[in-house]
C-alpha cells in the first residue's frame, strides 16, 4: 500500500506505515501526511468503510479466476502458452497479457481499443442471448449453458472480468449495500491493467443486465495520459472471426450500449470529477 497523501497534483507514493483507524482502506507514510489529508480523507472514509466491512462477503465469488469451468484451462499462467496457442490466440489482441510470455512485453501506451475475440462464433458470445436471463447466474456452468459455451472455452479467461462485475453487483443489492437496479447502473472499475486490451468483452454486461443503461468509468495508474477522458460506446458484442456472423452487422440499440471512460491516475485523485 502507498501512501495516498496528495499536493498540487503530486502524489506522495511512499510505502505505507499506517493506515486510516476507521476505514483501513487508505494508508499513510506518516502521521503529518494523514493529518494533512484528513481534510479530503474525510469525504470518503465512511463509504470506503461501508465496503470494507463488507469485504468478506465481496470475496467469496463464484466467478474466482476459472478454476471451474474445465480441467483444461486449470492450467498455470506459464502453461497458458500451449492452450492458447492451440485456440490460434497466443499472444494476439486480448490474449497478449494471458501468458507469461507477453505479459512483460506489454507497453499499454501504444494500445488503442480492441474489438474482436479472434474466436469462432462457438467459443465466445458475439451476439445478443437466444433468450434473455432469467433468474440469477451462480456458476460458469449456468453462464455456459445461457450462452451456448462450452465450459472449455477460452473466452472464459477474459469473461472472469464482466462476470466478476456481474456477481460483486448481485452481492451489493443482494445485502443492500446498493439499492435494487433500475434501468441505470454506474460502476467505477479501479486499477484496470490488462482489462484494457479487453475492454471489448465488458459488452457482455448487456446481456448480463438486459435494459440497463451501464455506465463504466475505468480509473488507475497503468492507463496512459495520452487516453485518459477517452470515451468508448459499446454497441455490440466482442466480435468472433466468423465473417459470416450476424454479430458484425447487427447492433444493440442505443440505449443499451455499454458507455466507458478512461481516467488516467489514482482514483483518489479522479473520484470528484465522475462521481457527480
Ligand atoms: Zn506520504
Ligand atoms: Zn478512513
Ligand atoms: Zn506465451
Ligand atoms: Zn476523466
Ligand atoms: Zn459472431
Amino acid at each position: 500500500m502507498e501512501c495516498v497523501w496528495t499536493r498540487n497534483g503530486s502524489r506522495c507514493g511512499e510505502a505505507a506505515s499506517r493506515r486510516c483507524d476507521r476505514c483501513r482502506a487508505v494508508g499513510y507514510c506518516s502521521l503529518s501526511h494523514q493529518v494533512s489529508h484528513r481534510s479530503i480523507h474525510k469525504i470518503e472514509c465512511d463509504r470506503f468503510r461501508r465496503q470494507m466491512n463488507r469485504a468478506d462477503v465481496l470475496s467469496d465469488f463464484p466467478f474466482t479466476f476459472y478454476v471451474e469451468p474445465s480441467k483444461v484451462q486449470v492450467v498455470s499462467f506459464e502453461k497458458r502458452c500451449s492452450f492458447l496457442a492451440r485456440h490460434g490466440v497466443h499472444g494476439l489482441g486480448m490474449w497478449i497479457c494471458e501468458c507469461s510470455c507477453g505479459s512483460s512485453l506489454i507497453n499499454f501506451d501504444t494500445i488503442s481499443f480492441i474489438p474482436d475475440w479472434l474466436l469462432s462464433s462457438e467459443l465466445c458470445p458475439c451476439n445478443e442471448p437466444s433468450i434473455s436471463l432469467q433468474g440469477r447466474l451462480s456458476s460458469w456452468k449456468d453462464y455456459c449453458e445461457w450462452r451456448h459455451l462450452p465450459l472449455s472455452s477460452p473466452a472464459a479467461v477474459i469473461l472472469h472480468w464482466p462476470l466478476t462485475v456481474y456477481w460483486a453487483i448481485q452481492l451489493a443489492t443482494g445485502c443492500n449495500l446498493l439499492p435494487e437496479i433500475k434501468n441505470e447502473l454506474r460502476i467505477h472499475y479501479l486499477g484496470p491493467e490488462k482489462e484494457l486490451l479487453q475492454l471489448a468483452a465488458f459488452g457482455e454486461l448487456q446481456a448480463l443486465f438486459p435494459g440497463v443503461r451501464i455506465y463504466i468509468d475505468f480509473v488507475g495508474p497503468a492507463i496512459p495520459d495520452r487516453r485518459s477522458d477517452e470515451r468508448i460506446d459499446l454497441h455490440s458484442y466482442a466480435l468472433c472471426n466468423d465473417t459470416a456472423c450476424r454479430c458484425k452487422t447487427e447492433m444493440v440499440s442505443k440505449s443499451q450500449a455499454v458507455r466507458m471512460q478512461l481516467h488516467a491516475g489514482f482514483y483518489h485523485d479522479r473520484y470528484g470529477e465522475f462521481s457527480k
